[in-house]
């Protein structure tokens, strides 16, 4: 970073730089921006920040996120428990959630089994998939984990843990292009792909 900033100025900028989607030109109108904001402006930004990493936590039961010890999904009694969803990520949930179509309660993974990628069953909340639908009423389990390779193998992954149990497994897929991601997937994508879920076991 150039010495014409002051070393406190350069820290921001290369902090900014780290983002998503934000090369060194973006920072530096970024850093800028803060600089000249006004106090309480950019201290709410600041708290916002630390805030997302203090208060948020991962639900007790599906692992979504959550500022309680259940998330507002898992502790609303009009969900039907005895559906679970499987998706990959919480962002999964949201696009799930937008369509309105979704009555059921869901289990976030924390990704997909990706062994070139170090990414072992261990790694997931699979163990915990298991006990929960051992556990609970569990009455089918639906696979949302992403329309490609590893979401597809993670589906069967879990699918085969589940084989001895009496829940019916589907798998959403109508509608949705295969090698595609749920997250960046059309309403009326998901929404085909909720009604059309095809049975897996
Ligand atoms: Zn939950």
């Amino acid at each position: 970073m150039s010495n014409v900033y002051t070393k406190t100025l350069n820290k921001l900028i290369d902090e900014l730089k780290k983002l998503p989607g934000i090369g060194p030109k973006s920072a530096e109108r970024l850093a800028f921006h803060i600089l000249k904001a006004e106090p309480a402006e950019a201290m709410t930004l600041a708290k916002a920040i630390a805030d997302v990493k203090n208060k948020i936590k991962r639900c007790k039961i599906c692992y979504n996120l959550s500022e309680e010890p259940l998330c507002n999904i898992c502790s609303d009694n009009r969900r039907d428990k005895s559906l679970i969803c499987i998706v990959e990520q919480p962002k999964d949930v949201i696009a799930l959630e937008k369509t309105g179509a979704c009555k059921w309660v869901y289990h976030v993974l924390g990704g997909h089994i990706a062994p070139l990628e170090g990414i072992e069953p261990a790694d997931l909340t699979i163990d915990k998939l298991v006990d929960r639908v051992r556990s609970d009423n569990v009455k089918e389990v639906i696979m949302a984990t992403n329309p490609n390779i590893a979401g597809d193998g993670t589906a069967l992954y879990i699918s085969s843990l589940l084989k001895n149990t009496n829940v019916k497994i589907t798998r959403l897929a109508r509608g949705l292009p295969t090698g595609s991601t749920i997250e960046y997937a059309s309403g009326k994508m998901l929404t085909d792909a909720i009604i059309g879920r095809q049975q897996l076991k």
